[in-house]
C-alpha cells in the first residue's frame, strides 16, 4: 500500500503529530485524509510528482562511453581558449 505525506492546512493549528508532515498508509481507494488523526485540525494530502521511470542519472548520461556512442566529443579546457579533445 502507497504512503501518502499529509501537512496542517494551517500551521497555527496544528499537533506535535501534524505541525511537520506525517506519513500514512492508505489503500489507494481510501479518500485522502481531511482531518490530523490526532488533534483533528485539517490537514491537505502532499501530492509528489511520480518519478520517471526513463531518468538516466547525469553521470551515466556524461560518461565518456556515452558521449564517444553518440558522435559527440569532450573538450577540456586547458585555459588561454585552448581545449584537449578528452573522447
Ligand atoms: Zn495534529
Amino acid at each position: 500500500m502507497p504512503f501518502y505525506t499529509y501537512r496542517p492546512r494551517d500551521p497555527d493549528k496544528c499537533c506535535k503529530y501534524c505541525q511537520n508532515e506525517f506519513e500514512i498508509v492508505q489503500k489507494i481507494t481510501e479518500d485522502a485524509l481531511q482531518f490530523c488523526p490526532d488533534c483533528g485540525n485539517e490537514v491537505v494530502r502532499i501530492i509528489f510528482p511520480a518519478r520517471q521511470s526513463t531518468e538516466v542519472p547525469t553521470n551515466k548520461l556524461l560518461s565518456d562511453d556515452n558521449i564517444k556512442k553518440h558522435g559527440f566529443k569532450k573538450l577540456r579546457n586547458v585555459g588561454g581558449g585552448k581545449f584537449d579533445e578528452v573522447v
